[in-house]
């Protein structure tokens, strides 16, 4: 296969020959040689591969760090290749019963929180409504069921959310003592210079390389070097019900897994989604309008399968150009630089030879299940009234009460009440997929199942200071300002829609420090522009 897409690419680069005053040198296989008329392209050209919260918002900030009609400035466009027929990626929803008249709903990620900077801003300039997810009321206001989160341990709620603030605040008090208080500190602290790090509008601050750089830079290496268990029962003292119980349910919800294998820093991030949020109609919107207002070409349902490396011998200077093919089903096109906003893994890309290919990153399976029905509180112990909104099983050790130490879900959210039919629409996780028969056991009946098995996110185990993955896969070196980079290596540190979108940012901040030398750039600043 590579051997045939690199005589098409030699047979493609012929034809482009006649336009180009240059010396072209394939450095894939065939490694062709010729030389040709014309001057370098007048602008750099970027392939952003990928449409999801990365690429999207890649394809926006590019579009504010080199705008158009700047006459005496770098001149970038941008093009984006989806193998989806729509944006968003891992962002993305369905009609509830496959209807939409009753609405849609999210299938991947979901919540984002009031510090997610770059999402609340977008929501606000993008004219898009923000919506809590999780109700317990109907389309008339009215309480359907107990709004709040239980804990449950397969025979009982360990802890349940009264809706009452000061008297929830009072029961955590009563069962957990000091550690809340104490974690709450810890975490704000946390929080607040990760925040400070991530966010800033300061053109002389280098953008990151790799992601142990940015780690050192956000101030949270010691967060991610050690399983969340470690580090808050040990180091930090936090007590281990609250721990298992309170900030395990949080890790749980977010990705799936447990304080004993989850590093600290994800923990930290599960706990700080309190006050979260979702965008009406569905969080791809941000994403649709990252791509619409970037100006860069949109190819959707075009899966890249190739990128192939050529070097271009400017003949003015003499000096090599590395360049780009980028080779997809229906065609080629030669770019300068190309952004990977994706999990290189699950790509299906043949990359250069030169590619410094990342440590492998395993990714989580979440299975999401989605009913339409009637939940049968009687399950938990329950009536409909007296039924948490949302219920996140209890993970080790507190598994002793689910069959075979198995829970059937992690998560059992109740999202929307359909008036017509008495229904209510829930979203639930698992690791595994969920069975016919605990479905049958969780609900009195059931209208409309959905499945979905994600790779979700990355197991977020910890990793030690050399274990992550580099950002440069090609170029980028002394003599080139071109190359290939990964944005989503930084999503081997934490994954979230806000987080790739500063790996984003991030990125093009470091194209500017590549192609702003000499030439003129507008000020980036905090990434906005004037739009
Ligand atoms: C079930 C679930 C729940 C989640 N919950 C949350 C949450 O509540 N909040 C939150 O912030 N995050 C959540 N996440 C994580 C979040 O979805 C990701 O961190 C984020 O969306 C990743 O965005 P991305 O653009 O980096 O990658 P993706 O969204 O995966 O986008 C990559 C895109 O690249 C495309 N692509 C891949 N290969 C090719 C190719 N060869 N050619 C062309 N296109 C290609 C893919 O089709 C995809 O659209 C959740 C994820 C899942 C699965």
């Amino acid at each position: 296969m590579r051997w045939l897409t690199s005589a098409i690419v030699v047979a493609f680069i012929a034809t482009l020959i006649s336009y180009n005053s240059i010396t072209i040198t394939t450095t894939a296989a065939a490694q062709v040689q010729q030389t040709v008329l014309q001057a370098p392209a007048p602008e750099k050209r970027v392939a952003i591969i990928g449409g999801g919260a990365a690429g999207t918002s890649a394809a926006y900030w590019i579009n504010n760090a080199f705008p158009k009609g700047i006459s005496d400035s770098v001149k970038v466009s941008a093009t984006i290749y989806e193998r989806n027929s729509y944006l968003g990626g891992r962002s993305t929803v369905v009609p509830i019963k496959d209807d939409p008249a009753l609405g849609l709903i999210e299938v991947g990620a979901s919540i984002y929180i009031e510090r997610n900077y770059n999402l609340m801003n977008a929501t606000e300039r993008f004219g898009l409504e923000r919506t809590r997810l999780v109700d317990g009321e109907d389309d008339d206001g009215r309480i359907r069921s107990k709004k709040g989160l239980g804990i449950w341990d397969g025979e009982q709620f360990l802890f349940e959310e009264s809706g009452n603030d000061y008297w929830d605040s009072i029961k955590i008090l009563w069962r957990y003592g000091y550690s809340p208080v104490k974690f709450k500190n810890h975490l704000k602290a946390i929080i607040e210079r990760f925040s400070e790090g991530v966010y800033h509008d300061d053109d002389s601050i280098p953008a990151f390389r790799d992601v142990g750089e940015a780690l050192a830079l956000f101030g949270i290496d010691a967060l991610v070097n050690e399983t969340a268990a470690d580090y808050l029962e040990k180091r930090h003292g936090i007590s281990e019900k609250f721990v298992r119980e309170i900030i395990q349910t949080a890790s749980r919800a977010n990705y799936g897994q447990d304080v004993e294998a989850l590093h600290a820093f994800g923990a930290l991030v599960s706990m700080a989604a309190s006050g979260s949020w979702a965008t009406k109609g569905g969080n791809f919107q941000i994403f649709e309008e990252f791509a619409k207002r970037s100006g860069a070409a949109i190819e959707l349902e075009t899966a890249v399968m190739e990128v192939q490396n050529i070097t271009v011998f400017d003949e003015h200077t003499g000096e090599p150009v590395q360049r780009y093919v980028v080779i997809t089903e229906d065609g080629m096109d030669i770019y300068d630089t190309v952004l990977m906003t994706a999990p290189l893994h699950s790509v299906g890309i043949e990359l250069p030879y030169s590619t410094v290919l990342p440590a492998h990153r395993q990714y989580h399976t979440v299975h999401v299940t989605m009913v339409a029905g009637v939940p049968d509180p009687s399950y938990f112990g329950r009536t409909q009234e007296t039924m948490p909104t949302m219920v996140v099983s209890t993970g080790s050790p507190l598994t002793d009460h689910f069959s075979g130490g198995e829970q059937p879900f992690t998560t059992f959210a109740i999202h929307k009440y359909l008036d017509d039919t008495g229904e209510s629409v829930v979203k639930m996780f698992s690791s595994k997929a969920m069975s016919e028969d605990a479905l049958d056991r969780l609900f009195v009946s059931r209208s409309w199942t959905l499945r979905k098995e994600w790779e979700a996110f990355p197991d977020l185990v910890p990793i030690t200071e050399d274990g992550w993955p580099t950002m440069i896969l090609d170029g980028f070196n002394k003599e080139e300002d071109n190359g290939i980079l990964y944005i989503n290596a930084f999503e081997s540190c934490i994954s979230t829609m806000e987080t790739e979108t500063v790996a984003s940012k991030n990125a093009v901040r470091f194209l500017r420090e590549q192609w702003c030398g000499d030439a003129y750039c507008v000020p980036f600043g905090d990434g906005w522009g004037d739009d």
